[in-house]
C-alpha cells in the first residue's frame, strides 16, 4: 500500500513538465551564449597526438556570477521562483536523462559518419554499439565550435551549485534552515567557485585529455554531478541534526585539510607542466626523466589530490551526522571512482612513460594515501 503510494507520487513527478524542459533549455542557451561573448582567460589545451591544440576560454566564474545574479534579480521580481529546482527536481532529473541519451545519440551517429582525422575529431569504431555510445567515439567533438566536453561539465558544475542554492531557499522557506544545512552549502560553494577559479585546470585533467565524448562522461557531467553531489542537501530538507562545537570544528578541518591537499596537488601539478622548473614548497622540484614530478605533494602519494577530493566529499557529508548512510553517497561513489580511475590512470602512464614511470613508482610507492594505499 505505502509503496503503491509512494510510487503514486514518485512516478508522475518523474514525467517532464514543459516547466521542467524550459528551465533546461533556458540554463543550457544560457551557458552556451555566455560561454561565447563573457572576457576570459583563454588557455591552450594539452597537446594532442596530431599536434593541435585546443583553446578553453575559461570565463566560467564570469558566467557563474552573472546567472546567480540574474536569477537572484529575478527571483526578487518575482519573474522565477527560487523554489523551481527544489520544487521539480525529480522531473528536472528526467528531463536531464532525456536530454543525455538523446544528445549521446546524436553524438554517436555524428561521430561515426565523421571523416576528420584529426585528434579531436577522428571517430574511433569498436563495432560494438553500446561500447561506443558509452564511452563515446570523438575525444573532443564540437557544437556551433562550442567545445561540448568544456561545456557539459561546466553545466555539471554550475547546475550543482544552482540546486544546492535552491535547496537552501527552500530550507529557509519551510523554516528548517539549521547549522548542518549552512555547513554544507558553505562547503560546496566554496568547492564550486574553488573549481571555476582554477578553471584552467581542468583543462589538463584525465577527462578532457584523455575520454571520449559518450553517453558515461555527458551523463556523469550533466545528471550525476548535480544531482548525486547535492543528495546531503535534499537529506537535510527532511532531517534534523544537531551538531556539538567540536564536531563543526572537525569538520571544518576535514575540509580545509582536504582543500589544501587537493588544490595544492591538482596546483603543483599544472604549473609543474607549464614549467618543470618551478620550485615546489620552496625547493627545486625533483623530477624523474625530465617528465613526472616526485616532490610536494607528487612526491607523498602519487594520486595525492584524490585523496584530497576525498577527504573534501566526506567534508560534505559530516555535518548530516552519522544516523544515516544515505547522505554519505558521495564519498562512497568517489572513493570507488577514484580507485578505478586511478587504476586506468596508471595503466595509462606505464603505457606511455615505460621506464620513467617504473622510477617513479619506486621513488612514490603508494597510489592515494601512504602507508595504507
Ligand atoms: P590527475 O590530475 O591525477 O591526472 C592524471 C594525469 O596526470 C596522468 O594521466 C598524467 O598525465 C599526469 N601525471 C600523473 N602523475 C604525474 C606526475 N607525478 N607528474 C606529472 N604528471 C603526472 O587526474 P584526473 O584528471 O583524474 O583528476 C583531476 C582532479 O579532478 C583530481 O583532483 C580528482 O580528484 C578530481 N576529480 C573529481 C571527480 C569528482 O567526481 N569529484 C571525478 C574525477 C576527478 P600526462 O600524460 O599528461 O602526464
Amino acid at each position: 500500500m505505502l509503496l503503491d503510494m509512494d510510487l503514486g507520487v514518485l512516478l508522475p513527478s518523474l514525467i517532464p513538465s514543459s516547466q521542467s524542459v524550459y528551465v533546461l533549455v533556458f540554463y543550457f542557451v544560457y551557458l552556451a551564449v555566455a560561454g561565447e561573448i563573457l572576457p576570459g582567460k583563454v588557455i591552450r589545451g594539452v597537446l594532442l597526438s596530431d599536434g593541435s591544440q585546443l583553446r578553453y576560454r575559461c570565463n566560467g566564474l564570469l558566467a557563474l556570477t552573472l546567472l546567480v545574479a540574474i536569477l537572484g534579480i529575478c527571483a526578487k521580481l518575482g519573474i522565477v521562483s527560487p523554489l523551481v529546482v527544489a520544487d521539480r527536481g525529480l522531473e528536472l532529473l528526467s528531463a536531464t536523462f532525456i536530454f543525455c541519451v538523446l544528445v549521446t545519440l546524436a553524438l554517436y551517429v555524428t561521430g561515426r559518419s565523421s571523416s576528420d582525422k584529426s585528434s579531436s575529431l577522428k571517430p574511433h569504431v569498436s563495432e560494438n554499439l553500446v561500447h561506443d555510445w558509452w564511452f563515446g567515439i570523438q575525444l573532443n567533438p564540437q557544437f556551433m565550435s562550442i567545445d561540448l566536453k568544456f561545456f557539459f561539465v561546466r553545466a555539471g558544475m554550475m547546475g550543482w551549485l544552482l540546486i544546492n542554492l535552491s535547496i537552501l531557499a527552500k530550507s529557509v522557506q519551510d523554516g528548517s534552515l539549521s547549522q548542518s544545512m549552512i555547513l554544507y552549502q558553505i562547503f560546496c560553494a566554496l568547492y564550486i567557485l574553488d573549481y571555476f577559479v582554477h578553471e584552467e585546470y581542468m583543462t589538463s585533467t584525465w577527462d578532457i585529455i584523455a575520454e571520449r565524448l559518450g553517453f558515461m562522461l555527458v551523463f556523469g557531467d550533466l545528471l550525476w554531478i548535480p544531482f548525486t553531489f547535492s543528495i546531503q542537501g535534499w537529506w537535510l530538507l527532511h532531517n534534523k541534526v544537531e551538531l556539538t562545537v567540536p564536531a563543526i570544528v572537525a569538520n571544518c578541518l576535514v575540509f580545509v585539510i582536504g582543500y589544501m591537499v587537493f588544490r595544492g596537488a591538482n596546483k603543483q601539478k599544472h604549473i609543474f607542466k607549464k614549467n618543470p622548473k618551478t620550485p615546489i614548497w620552496g625547493k627545486p622540484p625533483v623530477v624523474v626523466g625530465g617528465k613526472l614530478l616526485a616532490s610536494g605533494y607528487w612526491g607523498i602519494a602519487r594520486h595525492c589530490n584524490y585523496l584530497g577530493d576525498l577527504m573534501l566529499a566526506l567534508s560534505f557529508s559530516l555535518p548530516c551526522g552519522i544516523s544515516s548512510p544515505v547522505p554519505y553517497f558521495y564519498p562512497i561513489y568517489l572513493l570507488i571512482l577514484l580507485i578505478w580511475r586511478e587504476r586506468r590512470d596508471e595503466v595509462r602512464c606505464a603505457e606511455k612513460y615505460k621506464e620513467i614511470w617504473a622510477e617513479y613508482l619506486r621513488l612514490v610507492p603508494w597510489r592515494i594515501l601512504p602507508y595504507v594505499y
